[in-house]
């Protein structure tokens, strides 16, 4: 599994919000869990090469201009 892939971002629990860097920021256009990212785009994709495909539904944008943001909440654990 590739670092940044949605499968392993899935098994840590994660997600994955994007958006235009716009001025106006153009909302959280696309924000969703890394299973579900898994299941659009398949599990070897990865966090940037999805970001480097993304259009801004708004202004036509691309790659470049689209933010990632990725967040980990990691397995589960018992409370120590
Ligand atoms: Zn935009």
């Amino acid at each position: 599994m590739k670092h940044g892939s949605f499968g392993r971002l899935a098994a840590q629990n994660g997600g994955v919000a994007y958006w235009c860097a716009c001025p106006g920021w153009h909302g959280a256009g696309l924000s969703l869990s890394a299973a579900e990212a898994a299941s659009r785009w398949g599990a070897e994709a990865t966090v940037d090469d999805v970001r480097r495909r993304l259009r801004c539904r708004w202004c036509g944008h691309r790659g470049p201009r689209i933010i990632a943001d990725v967040w980990q909440r990691g397995p589960e654990r018992p409370l120590s």
